[in-house]
C-alpha cells in the first residue's frame, strides 16, 4: 500500500509522561505505516523546556501561526514538586497558557461517544461541545477581605478624570472583588465560536446573565450580537444552522433536555464549570477532545486530560498499564483532518475519518481500556493493556482500508 503524502506540515509538540510514551506507540503503530508524516517536531517535554528556558514553548505557538495547524501531548504544568523531580531552573508557566497568549483562542472541548458507555443524561445523542472564554473574570481578578467601612469603585481615565461607584457601606466583616474584561478578547471570543460553528455545521448557543449584570455581561451579550449580524448572519443562514442567545439559567434546562449537537459558548467560570459537568455526564476524561481555535484561523489540538502520571510511575516500574489512549489519538485526527481540508488532500481526510472510525468501532466490539470497561454495562469486554488497545484499533483500520 502506497503511504499517503502530506503537501504542508503540521506542527507537532510532544509532551510528558504516560502521554509521551503513548504519543510515540500511536505514530508507529497507527500512523506511520500509513502516512507519511509530515512534521515540523517541537519538544515541549519538561526537560527541554528547562533546557531551552521555555522558549521551545514559544517557537511551537509561533510554529502553528505560520502553519495553521498543530496538534499537542499532554504536558506537565510544573508546580513545587515538579521544579523538585526535574530539577528545573524555574517553575514555568503552562505550555497552553503560552500557547494561548500568543495564539489568543478560544478553547472547545467535545466528547467522544461511543455505545459502550450511556451518557447520563438519557435524551443525549450528540457530542455537546463547550466553548470556552479563556481570558479575565474571576481567573484574573482582584479580592479584598474588608470590615466596617466603605468599599468603592473606582475609575480614573488617561486624563485623570475619576468616576466612582459605591460597592457597599458594610457594617462589618465583609468580602469584595473586582474582575475585569477586555472588549477584544470577548470579540475574538465571539469570532473564534461562530467560525467554529460553521466549520462543523452546528448551532451556536451563548449564555450570560444578563439581566442581572446589566453592563458587565450585558457586553458580552451585546458583542456577540454585533458581530454576528455584521459578520455571520448570511454564512449561518447559508449553512442553515443557527445562533441564538439565551440566560444560563435557561441553557442548562434546554441543554439537559435537548439531544445534543450544538456548540455552547460559556464564559470563563460557566465554560470551566459547565465542561467538567459534560465531560462526566458523556463518560469520561479520557474520551474528551479539545480544540483551541484562534480567531485568525488556526488550530490546535490536544486530550483534554493531563499526562495520566499516576499511569506513569506504573509503567516506569515495568507493570502493565491501561491509558485510554482514544482522546490522543482523535487529537492527532482532529488535526490531520484539518491539514487535509486546508491542503484539499481527500486522502488524509479519509484516512483521518476511517481512523476515528475504527477506534470507535473496536471499543463497541467491546475492546477497551480499564477506565471505560469501568464505567460500561456492555456485556462482552476484554480489557486490553495501553498497547494491546492500539494493536487492535490497527487491526480494525486494516480491515476497513484493505
Ligand atoms: P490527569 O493526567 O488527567 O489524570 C488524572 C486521573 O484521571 C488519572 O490518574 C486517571 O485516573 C484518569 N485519567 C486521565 N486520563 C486518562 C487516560 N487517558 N486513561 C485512563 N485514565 C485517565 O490529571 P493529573 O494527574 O491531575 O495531572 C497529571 C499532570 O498532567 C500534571 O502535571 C498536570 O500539570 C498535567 N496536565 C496537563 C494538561 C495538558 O497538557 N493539557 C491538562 C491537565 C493536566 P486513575 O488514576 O484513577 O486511573
Ligand atoms: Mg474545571
Amino acid at each position: 500500500m502506497e503511504k499517503i503524502k502530506m503537501k504542508t506540515p503540521l506542527v507537532e509538540m510532544d509532551g510528558d509522561e504516560m502521554t509521551r510514551v503513548l504519543w510515540r506507540e500511536i505514530k508507529s503503530i497507527l500512523l506511520e505505516p500509513f502516512i507519511e508524516l509530515n512534521t515540523k517536531y517541537y519538544d515541549l517535554g519538561l526537560l527541554n523546556r528547562d533546557i531551552t528556558n521555555d522558549e521551545v514553548t514559544k517557537e511551537a505557538a509561533l510554529a502553528i501561526k505560520k502553519y495553521g495547524v498543530g496538534v499537542k501531548c499532554a504536558t506537565i504544568t510544573p508546580n513545587k514538586d515538579r521544579v523538585k523531580e526535574y530539577n528545573l531552573k524555574e517553575m514555568y508557566k503552562s505550555p497552553n497558557g503560552t500557547i494561548r497568549a500568543i495564539l489568543d483562542g478560544t478553547v472547545f472541548r467535545a466528547p467522544i461517544i461511543t455505545k459502550v458507555v450511556e451518557a447520563y443524561i438519557k435524551t443525549w445523542k450528540k457530542p455537546i461541545t463547550i466553548a470556552r472564554h479563556a481570558y479575565g473574570d474571576i481567573y484574573k481578578d482582584v479580592e479584598m477581605k474588608v470590615s466596617k467601612g466603605k468599599c468603592e469603585l473606582l475609575f480614573t481615565d488617561e486624563n485623570g478624570n475619576e468616576e466612582r461607584k459605591l460597592i457597599h457601606n458594610f457594617d462589618g466583616d465583609g468580602v469584595v472583588l473586582g474582575m475585569h474584561n477586555l472588549n477584544n478578547s470577548i470579540e475574538s471570543f465571539a469570532r473564534s465560536s461562530f467560525n467554529y460553528a460553521l466549520d462543523t455545521k452546528q448551532d451556536l448557543w451563548f449564555s450570560s446573565k444578563d439581566t442581572i449584570s446589566k453592563l458587565y455581561d450585558h457586553t458580552f451579550k451585546d458583542i456577540f450580537n454585533d458581530i454576528f449580524e455584521k459578520e455571520y448572519k448570511e454564512k449561518f443562514e447559508k449553512e442553515n444552522i443557527e445562533y441564538f442567545y439565551t440566560l444560563i439559567d435557561d441553557a442548562v434546562a434546554r441543554v439537559i433536555k435537548s439531544e445534543g449537537g450544538m456548540i455552547w459558548a460559556c464564559k470563563n467560570y460557566d465554560g470551566d464549570v459547565m465542561s467538567d459537568m459534560i465531560a462526566t455526564a458523556f463518560g469520561s476524561l479520557a474520551m474528551m477532545t479539545s480544540v483551541l481555535v484562534s480567531p485568525d484561523g488556526n488550530f490546535e489540538y490536544e486530550a483534554a486530560h493531563g499526562t495520566v502520571q499516576r499511569h506513569y510511575y506504573k509503567h516506569l516500574k515495568g507493570e502493565e498499564t491501561s491509558t485510554n489512549s482514544v482522546a490522543t489519538i482523535f487529537a492527532w485526527t482532529g488535526a490531520l483532518r484539518k491539514r487535509g481540508e486546508l491542503d484539499s488532500n481527500k486522502e488524509l481526510i479519509n484516512f483521518s475519518n476511517s481512523l476515528e472510525d475504527a477506534v470507535i468501532e473496536t471499543i463497541e466490539k467491546g475492546f477497551m481500556t480499564k477506565d471505560l470497561a469501568l464505567i460500561s454495562n456492555f456485556e462482552n469486554i476484554k480489557v486490553r493493556n495501553s498497547f494491546e488497545f492500539l494493536e487492535d484499533v490497527k487491526n480494525t483500520l486494516l480491515d476497513k482500508i484493505l
